[in-house]
């Protein structure tokens, strides 16, 4: 059993994260700057805090007496969000530099990172047909502006305070995480969530029609939360000291991730382009021979059965906030 710090636990992939290692045994210290009322999830056996970690005190506060500490809390969302915010992107580097200082300074055995895809040099995702991106491919520098500079920037910190401070750091490069329990409204969410969202908006009002950013045939691949926690876990117990890729290899464009959630529904809408909208680039996929290299693993839950889960999940929440007359999401990042 260790001490573990969760950062951003009030976060999706937080929440998620909080409850495995409790799961696991573990005794969790949960932190977030939304105050707990706000949180994605609440995990009554985590000891939960809300601090502001871009403030250097607040970080030190917050590492002290753990053994090893997971960064997730970032000031971020979807495609909408990180292009019209990039200041406020890089602003997360704080918490991480504060972080990474605290976690030195409190002897933590342990700091992981969770940067992002978005690192990805911005040359190598001109085409929907893609190769998919190996570790390698974010060099020479040329991530999405904003957000995946602070990423790739925190990626080099952590690597040289492994180097020089002896923290021993570790990185997952995210590929679109998605599931049950993270934003689907407020102008935070992405893609799938988003796409269910609007989905059973149609299903609920009788407007059979759909909004879709750009001409939807941009790619992607999408990673399932089990997934995602799972190669969290195994990156951080492991001994690669490189960013490592974490996401599935199952390419979709957004036009068929819409056909999926349709199916799921059981409708059929009306496609409204919306050429104007942000979109980001034009393919991107996960190579995954080095994750399956180290831990002879890659994430496998398929698209369509990790999109039911996450429509289910999304139908519930937005019929209960249905019901009780309210906002269907309470956001206060
Ligand atoms: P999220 O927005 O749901 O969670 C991030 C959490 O960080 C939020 O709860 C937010 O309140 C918290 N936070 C922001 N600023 C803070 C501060 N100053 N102090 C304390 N907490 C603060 O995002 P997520 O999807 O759970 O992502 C977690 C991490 O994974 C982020 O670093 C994100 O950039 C990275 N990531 C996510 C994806 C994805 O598809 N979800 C993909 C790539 C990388």
């Amino acid at each position: 059993m260790k001490k573990i710090l969760v950062c951003g636990a009030g976060g999706f992939i937080g929440g998620h994260l909080v409850k495995a290692l409790l799961d696991l045994g573990h005794k969790v210290g949960a932190v977030d700057k939304k105050p707990v009322e706000a949180w994605c999830q609440l995990h009554d056996a985590a000891e939960s805090r809300t601090l502001d970690l871009q403030l250097r005190d607040a970080c030190a506060e917050a590492v002290r007496g753990y053994d090893e500490v997971y960064n997730l809390a970032a000031d971020m969302g979807g495609m909408g969000f990180i292009e019209n915010n990039k200041a406020l992107c890089m602003l997360s580097v704080l918490i991480n530099t504060h972080l990474l200082v605290a976690a030195r300074d409190c002897g933590a055995g342990r700091f992981f990172f969770s940067s992002s895809a978005c690192v990805y040099n911005a040359d190598k995702q001109k085409s929907a047909d893609v190769t998919p991106l190996t570790e390698a491919d974010a060099y020479p520098a040329m991530p999405e502006d904003g957000y995946g500079w602070e990423k790739l920037f925190s990626e080099r910190m952590c690597r040289h305070f492994d180097e020089d401070f002896g923290v021993v750091a570790r990185v997952a490069r995210y590929h679109n995480v998605y599931g049950p329990h993270g934003t689907y409204d407020g102008g935070r969410e992405k893609a799938p969530a988003a796409i269910c969202r609007k989905v059973i908006e149609a299903v609920r009002t009788g407007r059979h029609e759909i909004e879709i950013w750009g001409d939807g045939s941009q790619t992607r691949s999408f990673t399932y939360i089990d997934d995602c926690i799972k190669g969290t876990l195994l990156l951080m117990g492991g001994d690669c000291a490189e960013p490592l890729n974490i996401g599935s290899s199952e390419l979709v464009s957004i036009n068929g991730l819409v056909g999926i959630v349709e199916e799921i529904a059981g409708v059929k809408l009306a496609r409204k382009y919306n050429p104007g909208a942000p979109k980001g680039v034009n393919g991107r996929n996960s190579d995954n021979t080095r994750i399956k290299s180290l831990f002879g693993w890659e994430p496998s839950t398929r698209l369509r059965d990790g999109m039911e889960q996450t429509y289910r999940w999304i139908y519930d929440e937005m019929m209960r906030a249905g019901r009780e007359g309210k906002a269907s999401r309470v956001n206060l990042h």
